[in-house]
């Protein structure tokens, strides 16, 4: 081999993080009297970590950034660019949302004119010709999805004559299908009740290990941040930073059922621990009467 090919190979081993945030500060509406800083110096870097994929929760009170900083990942027109610092994915400056990366949001975000099948099938239509696939391609791709989500027999149905839970799976697999790298979850389980919850958290849990994307979610449960996190961070009062991170903080779980893991005593250690962690920021924040 030459020199040449020597050098690109060893540089193309050579990975780039997934998500780097450096000293990033978001003001939305600067200038005016409506002038609000969400986030301040947040500053981190998610290495890539072939066929892994890591899981990332956000925690924090209202109005602390944490939509934002998903939002400025996803690239949104009403959040890019940020006021100060930058924000890349695999070595890149953000500059709009791309395929590479997939948003679930609270709100179940189907297409109520269509089916389930042609709901997953959309993000495949819209990017037909650079995926090259035909229809039936396009179909038992999105079939395979509505498969591992759990809507078997479902896929003729329309949205409104689907469960709160089963709307949401539906727009897992919408966004699944198109096999991001980075999954944006945003309050993805709120507006559903508990033992549904935990169907989704579970469920979330088994698909992530499965697709190996790095994932980051922002809820208001601890204990789901917990359960599902590799990583947990726990964001300031506005402006938001990320004012502690929790790294592995109960034992691998795969494949365990996440009412049984919230009952082990581990788990209610860590729960505590973040919990307290949670309230020093939050008083913290109210010493310095920055409120
Ligand atoms: P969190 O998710 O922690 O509750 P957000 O990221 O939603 O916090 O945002 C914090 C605040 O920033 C919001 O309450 C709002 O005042 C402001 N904000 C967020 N997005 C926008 C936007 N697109 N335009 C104007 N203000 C925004």
């Amino acid at each position: 081999m030459s020199e040449g090919g020597t050098a690109k190979t060893t540089e193309s081993l050579v990975l780039e993080p997934v998500v780097e945030f450096r000293q990033v500060e978001k003001t939305f509406n600067p200038g005016t009297r409506k002038a609000y800083t969400a986030i301040r110096d947040v500053d981190f870097v998610i290495e890539d970590r072939p066929d892994y994929g890591e899981f990332i929760s956000i925690v924090g009170p209202s109005g602390s950034g944490k939509s934002t900083v998903l939002n400025l990942i996803q690239g949104f027109s009403d959040v890019y660019p940020p006021t100060q610092g930058k924000v890349l994915v695999r070595g890149k400056n953000v500059t709009g949302p791309g395929r590479d990366r997939g948003m679930i949001f609270q709100k179940y975000s189907s297409f109520p004119h269509r089916s389930v099948l042609r709901n997953v099938t959309f993000g495949l239509e819209i990017h037909r010709d650079q995926l090259g696939l035909s229809r039936s391609e396009m179909d038992d791709r999105a079939m395979e999805l509505i498969h591992r989500v759990g809507l078997d027999g479902h896929e003729s149905k329309y949205p409104h004559q689907l469960s709160g839970g089963q709307q949401q799976r539906v727009a897992i697999a919408r966004t699944l299908v198109l096999k991001p790298s980075i999954v944006l979850m945003d309050e993805p389980f709120s507006a559903l009740d508990e033992p549904t919850r935990h169907e989704m958290q579970r469920l979330i849990h088994e698909l992530w290990h499965e697709i190996h994307a790095t994932v980051f979610i922002v809820t208001h449960s601890i204990s789901e941040a917990i359960y599902l996190g590799d990583r947990v961070w726990i964001m300031t009062p506005a402006p938001g930073r990320i004012g502690a991170a929790f790294e592995d903080i109960i034992p691998p779980r795969q494949g365990s059922d996440p009412l049984t893991t919230q009952e082990m005593p581990q788990f209610k250690e860590a729960v505590g621990e973040v919990v307290r962690a949670f309230n020093l920021l939050e008083s913290a924040h109210e010493d310095t009467g920055d409120t």
